[in-house]
């Protein structure tokens, strides 16, 4: 399935990236030549929902040297609480991953029109066409809408277009049914990978409630927990750490640690890549594949 080699985990490890195949910036060409500079020498690229870009993130990764790992972000909903879940190492041929990714596609597809009916009925004509041509064969996404209202001259940056028109609570928040976790976690074990319970911090969750995530997420195969993802408070990091080793003592099913920048644009310092290091005493989620390599 992957072929990295044991140079792969000689530098800097970043297991998650967006490239333009989904909300990035870069290029995956461009997104591995940045990895580079950055002292990365082991890289999984985790689009939303495709891995349109893993292929020319490869071919690139070879020329330069960088272990590329097949990765994704699957949207997915706890309850009624939408969740990320990273898939690490996957088959990306594997008929059930497709299956989940054309799923996703189209429920993209119907959100992507809702929200631009709902910025047409506000008086921005052409949203829809707009947001498809800045997209390209990306997957369609509100930072296209928002790219297009500022192209358009409606607003002066995509902050202000989601701040006025496509953040929490503003007209183009249209909600998806994403799949379930376990379906989600199932899918990412159909195609041979390990899935990572994406930034757990980031979910607005109470301590009691984002313990219910981890254990429901363990119960039903998530086998990894972003211990880091992007610049954290460390004070947050060893509290997470703490969580996860008293769940693995009190519900026996230990959740590996992985990491990531979650980059997506340069200009972003705060979530760089290669930026972030686990810290001491935690099982590296590359444990799980380098172990059953041999
Ligand atoms: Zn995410
Ligand atoms: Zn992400």
């Amino acid at each position: 399935m992957h072929t990295l080699n044991d140079a792969a985990y000689s530098g800097r490890i970043d297991l998650h990236c967006h490239s333009t195949a989904s909300d990035g910036i870069l290029s995956p060409a461009q997104l591995v030549s940045r990895a580079k500079s950055q002292g990365v020498t082991l890289l999984a690229l985790t689009d939303h929902d495709t891995v349109a870009g893993l292929a020319e993130a490869r071919l690139t990764g070879r020329d330069l040297g960088v272990g590329i790992l097949p990765g994704i972000e699957f949207s997915t909903r706890w309850g009624k609480h939408p969740v990320h879940v990273v898939g690490l190492n996957i088959d990306t041929g594997a008929p059930a991953l497709q299956r989940a990714i054309e799923l996703r596609g189209r429920l993209r597809r119907q959100r992507a029109e809702e929200i631009a009916g709902r910025l047409e009925k506000r008086g921005f004509a052409g949203a829809l066409e707009g947001a498809r041509a800045l997209a390209g064969d990306s997957v369609l996404g509100r930072p296209h809408f928002a790219r297009w209202l500022v192209q358009a001259g409606h607003v002066e940056d995509s902050a202000q277009a989601f701040k006025r028109y496509l953040g929490a609570g503003k007209a183009g928040d249209v909600k998806v049914d994403w799949p379930p976790l376990e379906d989600t976690v199932a899918t990412i074990r159909a195609a041979g990978g390990q899935a990572v319970l994406a930034h757990p911090l980031k979910y607005g969750l109470t301590r009691t409630r984002l313990r219910g995530l981890l254990s429901a997420f363990a119960a039903c195969g998530g086998r990894a927990v972003e211990l880091l993802c992007g610049r954290q408070n460390p004070v947050q990091t060893r509290d997470l750490q703490r969580l996860v080793a008293s769940l693995a003592e009190e519900d026996g099913a230990p959740l590996y640690a992985s990491l990531g920048s979650d980059f997506h644009q340069p200009e972003q310092p705060w979530r760089e890549l290669g930026s972030v290091h686990l810290p001491a005493g935690v099982e590296p989620v590359w444990k799980l594949w380098q172990t059953s390599r041999q």
